[in-house]
């Protein structure tokens, strides 16, 4: 049995975080004190699959010996010297990264809000200096039920009264248009687009509930911002780093783990926002990509972060692509996607009184539950998957997001979907 670095049982654990912490988190009634690979054990050393994993930040896996290897080791040497001064870590790391992506420069920062802010910045002075839009008047076109993070600036431009409410007054210069529908976008780009600097866009609503958008959706968009003079950005946050079965999504279906831009799936972003994965979730980091003539547009002193790019983020960042490339998860999760949603589709055939539809790509999936929106089934089956021993949240409504880490195995996923099947029984019985 596994002990926890904790005497404390679960439940004083709680309600050590009820009593101390803001509660500005629902967690399932679940406290985690180990991980590796795709398990978890809580404090009483209960095993469970992870179906969250961390929001798809933990895609390589819990504590992958490679990325902690490399935190360790870059933690003795080296850990933050802020950008006041060179480091022998972020030339390597910067090229590495430019190289793995397909772009010329890459600016680093740590969490993903902060990258999706520095992409606003950047495209918005790109807007003025390139573009020529008059001064204070770029706008931003976003979609509807987007999720690019909690900063005021983001959440101005969300159409979820939780995470934007009361939270005024909000920063201007975004406007929605609904997710997956090119006539609407191509409307609003063609109001005005001289005074449209960029569209951002997640080529798969993660938090909306796993949104697929219709094939040609992606590519369409970008050709229509490319025909405007508008930037096409790609917040691939969540959908990146091989959780989807490409290693981008705008890499449409195309396996090779980066590097062919001459793909004809291949949808180039004028700027790349990455996150969560991109450090294994062992550390945070972010990234903004782009080509020298958007990149260029920012100047010394005009953005910037205390511990962007520092050596510690770096060293992991690296072993966690290295990881992802060596052991081909991206094809893993194409593979594994395709049969988890089969196995899923069989529970939607079998039960539809209690499941509707199960939706995804790669290993970002989601299940809808037959109920209304605001009922507390979803909740109620991540309670009884969790006792059955597999860890899963429901997001926004009824639905249910199933993202194991990549490292997960056939035998694996194949226990994981009977797990799930038990719940689904049991859930039809009642
Ligand atoms: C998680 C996420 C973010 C925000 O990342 P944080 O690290 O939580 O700030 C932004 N965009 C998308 C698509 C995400 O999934």
């Amino acid at each position: 049995m596994l002990t926890s670095n904790s005497t404390l049982s679960s439940e004083a654990l709680m309600e050590l975080e009820n009593q101390y912490g803001a509660h500005n988190y629902h967690p399932l009634p679940v406290v985690l004190a180990r991980g590796r690979g795709v398990y978890v054990w809580d404090v009483e050393g209960k095993r469970y699959y992870d179906f969250l994993s961390a929001y798809s930040a933990v895609n390589q896996g819990h504590c992958h010996p490679r990325i902690i290897d490399a935190l360790v080791e870059q933690a003795r040497e080296l850990t933050l010297t802020s950008r006041a001064f060179y480091n022998d870590g972020l030339g390597l790391y910067e090229e590495y990264l430019t190289r793995y992506f397909g772009f010329e420069k890459v600016l680093p920062m740590n969490t993903g809000a902060e990258a999706v802010e520095t992409a606003v910045k950047i495209v918005r002075k790109w807007g003025y200096e390139k573009k020529g839009i008059p001064a204070g008047e770029a706008k931003i076109i976003v979609c509807g039920q987007n999720f690019h993070g909690r900063t005021i600036s983001i959440i101005s431009f969300s159409s979820d009264p939780n995470a934007k409410g009361q939270f005024g007054p909000y920063t201007p210069g975004f406007q929605s248009v609904p997710y997956n529908d090119l006539a609407a976008l191509q409307a609003v780009l063609d109001q005005e687009p001289e005074k449209i600097a960029g569209f951002l866009v997640e080529p798969i609503q993660g938090e909306a509930g796993v949104y697929v958008p219709d094939d040609n959706f992606i590519p369409a968009a970008a050709a229509l911002c490319r025909e405007r003079n508008i930037l096409f950005v790609a917040d691939e946050i969540q959908t990146g780093i091989g959780r989807t079965g490409a290693l981008l999504r705008i890499c449409g279906d195309c396996t090779c783990a980066g590097h062919c831009e001459q793909q004809a799936t291949y949808t180039r972003p004028d700027v790349l926002i990455l996150g969560k994965a991109i450090s294994g979730g062992v550390y945070p980091v972010s990234a903004v990509l782009a080509d020298n003539t958007i990149m260029e547009v920012i100047r010394p002193g005009q953005h910037g972060s205390t511990f962007g790019g520092n050596p510690l983020a770096c060293a992991v960042a690296m072993a966690a692509l290295e990881v992802v490339r060596d052991e081909k998860l991206t094809q893993n999760a194409r593979q594994l996607g395709n049969r988890f949603r089969e196995r899923m589709q069989e529970l939607v055939d079998r039960f539809p009184q209690v499941l509707s539809k199960v939706r995804g790509k790669g290993l970002l999936n989601a299940v809808v539950i037959n109920d209304t929106p605001d009922s507390k089934t979803a909740w109620n089956m991540c309670v009884s998957l969790a006792e059955a021993g597999l860890l899963a949240k429901p997001t926004h409504g009824n639905i249910i997001r199933f993202a194991p880490p990549l490292v997960i195995t056939e035998d694996q996923l194949e226990e994981c979907c009977d797990i799930i099947a038990g719940v689904v029984e049991q859930f039809a019985a009642n």
